[in-house]
């Protein structure tokens, strides 16, 4: 009986448009551009995309 699912899915990304179809529910592909904060929630689906800042490249030292 663990039924741990979250309110809303929280999905990670590292650029400022992302392309949401609804995943297994289905909905019209659509093209969503984060808000200024870096985050966008889909109007169809409420997915919640967030955006993460991509380390440093030059890790070395
Ligand atoms: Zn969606």
């Amino acid at each position: 009986m663990s039924d741990m699912e979250r309110p809303t899915e929280q999905i990670k990304v590292e650029t400022t448009t992302v392309g949401c179809d609804g995943g297994p529910l289905g909905h019209p592909h659509v093209y969503l551009k984060l808000a200024a904060d870096g985050e966008i929630v889909c109007p169809y689906c409420s997915r919640h995309y967030v955006l993460v800042k991509k380390p440093p490249e030059s890790a070395t030292g």
